[in-house]
């Protein structure tokens, strides 16, 4: 049996250490912001390359609080609009409705499956005041070009992170490419915690006191409140976990692309179509596409690989969004009906690799 995401066993690994670390906090009787948290930020805004990394509860809360701080601090206001793929996780979409903005829902490249800049302009209107970004499936969603449409229009570039951890554009990380960016430490992620966590970075110091004030009830200052903030902290034992994990990121990343790459390599089937390979990457899922997806999810289950679809309903069709559900977004509903994504991890077997490539090759109409 191959397993999609093997959680136990990949976090086995660190098992002592991961004991260590709780024990660590456990005999410091502190347990909320503590030496954990802060060591945490310091080294993660050291490894994402930028001033400042501001922990909060998780990656939700990471985006959301990132546009409320740009609202406190006058940069956004109710009814701007923020542009976003169409076809992110729903989460994406929630944090700019919540704050009272407008989503500009873009359709993605069916090539790379990421927000398409050659018709980004498109969406762009006197309202429009931020691009967030989001690099889904690890993959970069960054270009130069990206960058300068949001110099020429005077936009914030923000960016959701919580798929991409250690992903690099030109020797820069994912997460100091833009003004702000949102990571989530679900345990999932690639750099994911033993239950929830996020952070914000940037290199915007008043962003960041903002932010450090609004996750912990609006408080800079014991007893004084300068913001109608929210209880959103890193938690103490979470942090001291990551601190361990952060160590194991890059190698753990580097087995993926390994995984990736044969992939790419061996996948030879005409019914199914890969996305663009691109060395920026970090392949927290592997995509792939398929016309006839239900049929390939059942023979890859029936020969016992686990398969997950990334995402099957998208955010315009919810419920939840019944007043976007009219839109026409041909690019957004062929991947969420094409979709298909395959195992890959960084506790992988050579064997079970074969074997995911063997069935998908295998796979016949
Ligand atoms: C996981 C995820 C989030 C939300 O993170 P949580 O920690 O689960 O709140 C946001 N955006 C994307 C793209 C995600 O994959």
């Amino acid at each position: 049996m191959v397993e999609f995401l093997p959680l136990k066993l990949i976090n086995k690994r660190y098992e002592s250490e991961i004991q260590g670390a709780i024990k660590r906090v456990l005999d410091s009787g502190w347990y909320i912001l503590g030496k954990e948290v802060r060591e945490f930020e310091s080294s993660y805004a050291n490894y994402i390359g930028t001033k400042y990394c501001v922990g909060c509860g998780n990656g939700y809360d990471a985006l959301s609080l990132m546009l409320r701080a740009y609202k406190e601090l006058g940069v956004l206001k109710e009814g701007d609009e923020v542009i976003v793929p169409a076809n992110t996780y729903i989460a994406t979409i929630l944090v700019i409705t919540e704050n009272d903005l407008i989503p500009m829902l873009a359709e993605p490249s069916s090539d790379t499956l990421l927000l398409d800049t050659e018709i980004l302009e498109k969406y762009i209107t006197p309202k429009t005041k931020a691009i967030l970004t989001v690099h889904l499936y690890g993959r970069l969603a960054f270009s130069e070009h990206l960058k300068e449409l949001c110099i020429k229009n005077n936009l914030l570039l923000l960016e959701d992170n919580a798929q991409a951890h250690g992903c690099t554009w030109n020797g820069k990380r994912t997460g100091s490419l833009g003004n702000a960016a949102a990571h989530s430490f679900y345990p999932g992620k690639n750099l994911g915690a033993l239950g929830d966590g996020g952070a914000i970075t940037t290199d915007d110091e008043q962003l960041a006191m903002v932010l450090r004030a609004l996750v912990n009830y609006g408080s800079s200052k014991k007893y004084t409140f300068d913001y109608q903030g929210r209880n959103s902290r890193l938690d103490e034992i979470q942090a001291a976990i990551l601190n361990v994990k952060l160590h194991h990121l890059d190698e753990d990343n580097k087995r993926r692309k390994e995984i990736a790459d044969y992939y790419y390599n061996k996948l030879v089937n005409p019914l199914i179509r890969l996305p663009q390979h691109t060395n920026d990457n970090v392949y927290h899922l592997f995509p792939v596409l398929c016309s006839e997806r239900d049929k390939l999810k059942a023979w890859l289950e029936g020969n016992d690989i686990q398969t997950l679809i990334h995402y099957p309903i998208p955010p315009h069709h919810q419920k939840c969004y019944e007043a976007f559900n009219h839109f026409s977004l041909p690019v957004t509903e062929m991947i969420s009906k094409e979709e298909l994504s395959l195992p890959i991890n960084q506790v992988m077997t050579y064997d079970e690799m074969k074997n995911v490539v063997e069935m998908v090759n295998s796979f016949r109409l």
